[in-house]
């Protein structure tokens, strides 16, 4: 990608999810995590979202389930085993345990 472009983006493309993340892979060529790659490949998909932040409604695309001005984009509600649920409880109790000490109470 030319110096040129990335000005272009940098002056033209829409403030929005992706931008920063796919300006810094063009300028620094390194790899992007999976969340920040994912951002960028729908910024550059969507020509920098000159048109709006809006839903590409593009549901045969693999990466729609992800993408983050989509309509509906209700995150998943993480479900816990029953042992993480036991590890999480004990940690609360310790946590509160240790605020009770450090506040001199017992
Ligand atoms: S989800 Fe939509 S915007 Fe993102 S890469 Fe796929 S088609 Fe493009």
């Amino acid at each position: 990608m030319n110096s040129d472009n990335i000005s272009w983006i940098r002056e033209h493309g829409k403030t929005a999810q992706g931008k920063n993340e796919y300006l810094d892979y063009l300028e620094s060529g390194k790899k992007l995590s999976p969340a920040k790659a994912l951002k960028a490949q729908c910024f550059q998909c969507m020509n920098s979202y000159l048109d709006g932040k809006d839903d590409c409604e593009i549901i045969d695309c693999p990466l729609y389930p992800y993408m983050p001005y989509r309509k509906d984009n209700v995150k998943a509600k993480r479900v816990m085993s029953e042992k993480q649920q036991d590890s999480l409880q004990k940690l609360v109790s310790l946590r509160s345990g240790t605020r009770r000490i450090a506040n001199g109470s017992k």
